[in-house]
């Protein structure tokens, strides 16, 4: 059985003691804007409940014109400090330790009052900030710092004070937000004065019985960013201020490398909290992409930190640290690092919840509880649908069979495990296999369910997913002519010259699949940084490499084809598509829109453009991949109904379009909750 002495060892902070090094760190979830603080607490609570040593809540505005967003959550009256009790009174019944987050967005405000240092905009505002004077500075001081006694007001163990991402004291602390000639701008000494000075001002307001962790970008990616040693005497300076704990930030949130996306390889930039180690002697935490208690463990066990920051994690499964320490480990749900349903969701306007874990902040909607009556379910089809029916129906009670026709669990899971940056599906689909065992599920693996082998199951639930779509071109049964289902589980010979018809998310993954060959450089930092631009700090201002990103050369020359006229990769999601875009650029793959399909042959691709079908063009190409969406499989949901039988169809199997396995999941858990 693993263990993990480092993870699990207690923190003693002087005034209070941290039960293990795991530290919640802050989401923007969406829940504090609902207002229905019960299921706010609730979702906190769970994850009290779960183990985790310190939890930070989602970032709270200030003042209105520091929030992120009009309508995000405050901290500004009596009626703010009744609301948050309940959250902080039932996460210490829970035996937790919760920090509130104080979050001035500066720039990143979302409306046209949003204050700055200097009127320089956002590359991902529309907003320009108004620049402030003197006494506008000094009333975002005491804001912030009023924020926090009624922080502690509220029974808050402490507060966070967002200093890194390139939110507001950020944007103080580097040349490329700061033009400021007066005594909060010019030397770095001026520039850093503010943070220091709502430090020291927090500490006085909070007494010394309040934790204050400061969020300190260590990495800013951005053009003009701050040296290590910048940081580190920043780091220092806030530690005499007051600070209890030092968090790590990284990247500001228009820098154009990802920073916690799945194809960032797993706990990234720990070696840049690891060089702040010895500097300060207040414990310091990293933070990104450390999602299992294995690289966790490593992260401390090799002195990168004192403590670790979980945010995502703690979405897909409540439990991590207490499974942990159990010793069940390979049961704790994995974050793949999606932003599917959290961060893609935040940017929508929509309630975060987890692809894999559709309770997520839905807590007390979506209740899992014994069943009144234990049924006999059979499931068809071991995707993400099927599974994640299979075992929360089993988890309730039921006596569940899964059946599938392939040999292994997972579905297209499978084939998402081969890309090159998607490598946490391989965890995903383990964890699958696992829970399905812990929850005592039948698998008949290498089994095509029939009609008749369905009889007898009080309920019948049929997740037989989809098939790829035929697109109908002309000579796309020639020998030059593959399906991605072939390329992606490798029974494809794929050449030189590519020409992938379809540019929806399978179209994007095939490309980047065939773009590659060797090491993936998400399981290899070196290489990572090296694609990205990534540099060292201490080497050059901000973390970006002078020489930009150098990607390997693409293993091929691929062309990516659409009918549509909108731009490649709208459709993906609203946090990574530009990752994958970029991706795809920095291999030189050709996008091409706007196609009619008129005919394959022996030497490629033939498309015309526009409703006239003009400029026929030869796309030249030794293969053709089809990726052009796909159907539903139905046929085993439609032979039963003709028979008569009821069936709950889910998953892709009841909708194609738009497929995917947050969908899926969802559905699958919903069915089975009320099986
Ligand atoms: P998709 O997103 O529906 O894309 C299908 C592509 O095929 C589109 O580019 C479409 O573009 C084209 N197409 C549709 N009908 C066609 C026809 N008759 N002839 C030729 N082209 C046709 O489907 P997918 O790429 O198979 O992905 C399925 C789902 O998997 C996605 O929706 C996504 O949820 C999930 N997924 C997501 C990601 C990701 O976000 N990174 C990765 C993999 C899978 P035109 O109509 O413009 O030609
Ligand atoms: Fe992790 Fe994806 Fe869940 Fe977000 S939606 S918490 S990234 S698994």
């Amino acid at each position: 059985m693993a263990t993990y002495p480092h993870l699990l060892a207690p923190l003693d902070l002087g005034f209070t003691t941290l039960k293990n090094r795991v530290l919640m760190g802050s989401m923007h979830t969406g829940l504090e804007e609902t207002r229905d603080w019960n299921r706010v607490a609730e979702f906190y609570a769970e994850r009290a409940r779960g183990g985790v040593a310190l939890m930070v809540t989602g970032g709270i505005g200030p003042n209105p014109e520091g929030s992120v967003a009009p309508g995000a959550a405050m901290m500004v009256s009596d009626e703010d400090i009744a609301s948050h009790s309940i959250v902080t009174q039932r996460v210490h019944e829970a035996g937790g330790k919760i920090a509130m987050q104080i979050l001035h967005a500066g720039r990143y405000a979302f409306g046209p009052k949003c204050v700055a240092p200097s009127p320089v905009k956002s590359p991902i505002s529309p907003f320009p900030p108004n620049e402030l004077d003197e006494d506008g500075i000094e009333k975002q001081i005491s804001d912030i710092v009023e924020a926090a006694r009624k922080a502690k007001l509220a029974g808050y163990d402490g507060v966070e004070i967002m200093g890194s991402e390139g939110y507001f004291l950020n944007q103080f602390i580097v040349t490329h937000t700061n033009k400021r000639t007066d005594r909060w701008g010019g030397s770095y000494e001026n520039r850093i004065r503010l943070p220091i000075e709502v430090v020291r001002r927090t500490r006085e307001a909070t007494g010394t019985d309040f934790i204050i962790i400061y969020r300190l970008s260590m990495i800013d990616l951005v053009p003009n960013g701050s040296t290590f040693d910048e940081v580190v005497q920043l780091a220092q300076e806030i530690e005499k201020a007051g600070a209890t704990i030092i968090n790590t930030g990284i990247g500001w949130h228009e820098a154009r490398i990802p920073t916690i996306a799945t194809s960032v390889p797993r706990a990234a930039f720990a070696w840049v909290t690891k060089k702040l180690m010895g500097k300060v002697s207040i414990p310091v935490i990293t933070s990104n992409r450390i999602n299992t208690p294995e690289v966790a463990e490593e992260v401390l066990s090799t002195g990168c930190a004192d403590m670790v920051s979980l945010a995502r994690p703690m979405l897909a499964d409540a439990y991590f640290v207490a499974k942990a320490e159990a010793g069940t480990a390979d049961q704790i749900a994995p974050c793949i690092a999606c932003n599917q349903a959290c961060l893609d969701h935040t940017f929508g306007g929509k309630l975060t919840s987890c692809l894999v874990n559709p309770r997520a902040c839905h807590e007390t909607e979506l209740p899992i509880v014994a069943a009144g009556t234990a049924k006999k379910v059979a499931v068809v089809g071991a995707g993400p649908a099927g599974l994640s029916t299979a075992i929360t129906a089993a988890q309730r009670g039921h006596a569940v069979t899964i059946f599938d026709k392939a040999e292994e669990v997972g579905g297209q899971l499978n084939m998402a495990k081969q890309i090159p940056g998607k490598e946490e599906f391989w965890g995903l689909v383990d964890w699958y296999r696992t829970m399905l065992d812990v929850a005592g599920v039948t698998v008949k693996l290498g089994t095509e369910a029939t009609a008749e082998m369905l009889e007898g199951f009080d309920e019948v639930i049929i997740a037989t997913g989809v098939l790829p779509r035929d697109p109908g071109i002309p000579g796309e049964d020639g020998p030059n002519v593959v399906s991605y289902v072939d390329v992606l589980r490798g029974k494809a010979d794929v050449g030189k010259r590519v020409a992938v018809i379809g540019a929806g998310g399978i179209g994007f993954d095939v490309s980047e699949y065939l773009a590659h060959e060797g090491t993936s450089p998400t399981e290899d930092l070196p290489l990572w940084m090296k694609e990205w631009g990534v540099a060292d700090p201490s080497e050059v201002r901000g973390g970006l490499a002078p020489e930009g990103p150098q990607p390997e050369p693409s293993a091929r020359e691929i062309t990516l084809l659409q009918r549509k006229k909108t731009k490649h990769g709208k459709g993906l999601g609203k946090t990574t598509g530009w990752i994958h875009r970029a991706a795809l650029n920095m291999k030189d793959v050709n996008f091409v829109g706007g196609v009619n399909y008129e005919r394959i042959d022996g030497e490629g691709l033939h498309v015309s453009f526009g409703e006239a079908r003009e400029n026929p063009t030869l796309i030249a190409a030794d293969t053709v991949v089809l990726c052009a969406g796909q159907v539903s499989e139905r046929s085993l949901a439609d032979a039963l109904e003709a028979k008569g039988v009821t069936v709950h169809v889910i998953g892709g199997a009841d909708v194609a379009a738009e497929l995917d396995a947050k969908r899926a999941i969802d559905q699958g858990t919903r069915l089975a909750a009320g099986l």
